[in-house]
């Protein structure tokens, strides 16, 4: 790797060169490539200013082990506007998610799947709503064009993340969305992430909404996502629970469950005791006393992890972690003085 290079890659650009990037990640989609690039060329020859002309598309082929990277490559010759972020492997949709977000240049960005199932037309009617003020527009597949094993899934994910969460979208794992600069900038992506952008933004204070568009089922290539990731599904909720919840204030929740359990096994030790002080001999051998003491402990251990939990976040601690500024208004400076 050349020094420059390098340069690139240790520090990302910051400034803002062009009005859009779309960033695409790719994971084995060499049929769809091409079709997706021609695509997007074709819409943004006719897109309205200012994206017309100032508009790069970063591509982030994530370990692809398919003719994927070539494609790309061919891409990038029919299109001076490409640009391509090539992993060593395969890092998962989140990674190349965040990889395009940290190159990007646009003072907006849309990110949309490779596999053409969402039309790259539909990204104004995403980006008006960032003009409407909004900062994050997700695409909602009304109706979605995917088999029932996806679906109906996806449908449960839905309401219970919006439910749960109070963010108010019907489809929050649309690979289709337009963000504005701040948003991209200010995610932190990691793990599986991906799925709960909408969630992850909104937390930060930024304003969300949705979009509907059409959907159309894939024509090249597999999905990359089956039925196998539900088992980890649950966990990832826990996990973005906690980070949008909790993550400030973890005393809050394991200090209250281990306050209630330690009651709990208190109240049940505390009546074994007045049976023992009644002579009703022995109490050794009840389950409830094995309870009782368990909870105790239990209820222990989860207020010391509260503790800990607050140890790191002190040991931590950043004052830019602690709001989200959305913008600072100084007064008009005074006209300076001739002997100034
Ligand atoms: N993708 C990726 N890395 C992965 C898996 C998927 O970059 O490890 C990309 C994939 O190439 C596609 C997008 O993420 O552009 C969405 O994947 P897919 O269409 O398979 O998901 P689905 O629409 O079936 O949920
Ligand atoms: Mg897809």
């Amino acid at each position: 790797m050349r020094a420059t290079e390098l340069d690139a890659v240790a520090a990302p650009p910051t400034a803002q060169a062009c009005a859009l990037s779309l960033v695409i990640p790719v994971y084995n989609e060499e049929e769809s490539v091409p079709h997706i690039c021609r695509r997007i060329s074709e819409v943004l020859a006719a897109a309205p200013e200012p994206y017309r002309a100032s508009y790069e598309v970063l591509l982030v082929d994530d370990g692809s082990s398919d003719g994927s990277f070539a494609a790309c490559l061919a891409a990038q010759r029919a299109d001076a506007q490409v640009r391509i972020i090539q992993f060593r492997r395969n890092f998962g949709k989140t990674a190349a998610l965040q990889a395009g977000f940290r190159h990007a240049r646009g003072a907006r960005v849309v990110t949309i799947d490779a596999d053409m199932q969402e039309d790259p037309a539909d990204m104004f009617r995403l980006l008006a709503q960032l003009d409407a003020g909004y900062d994050l527009v997700s695409a909602w597949r009304v109706q979605r064009n995917d088999p029932l094993s996806k679906t109906l899934p996806s449908r449960i994910f839905n309401s219970v993340v919006a439910g749960v969460t109070g963010v108010a979208l019907h489809d929050f794992n649309c690979g289709f969305k337009a963000y504005t600069h701040e948003v991209v900038r200010d995610l932190r992506l990691y793990g599986d992430l991906h799925r709960f952008i909408p969630v992850l933004a909104s937390q930060q204070g930024f304003r969300v909404t949705e979009v509907p568009v059409a959907h159309r089922p894939r024509r090249y290539g597999k999905s990359k996502f089956g039925v196998r990731r539900l088992g980890r599904g649950y966990l990832d909720f826990i996990q973005v629970l906690f980070l949008t919840s909790y993550l400030r204030q973890p005393l809050r929740l394991f200090g209250t469950i281990g306050t209630l359990l330690f009651l709990a096994g208190g109240l049940i030790s505390a009546y074994l005791t007045v049976l023992w002080f009644q002579g009703q001999r022995p109490i050794g051998d009840r389950p409830l006393l094995t309870l009782g003491v368990l909870l105790l402990i239990t209820g222990l251990q989860f207020v010391s992890t509260g503790l800990i939990g607050e140890m790191l976040r002190y040991s931590s601690y950043h004052p830019d972690d602690e709001y989200a500024i959305r913008r600072v208004l100084e007064p008009p400076q005074p006209p300076l003085t001739p002997d100034e």
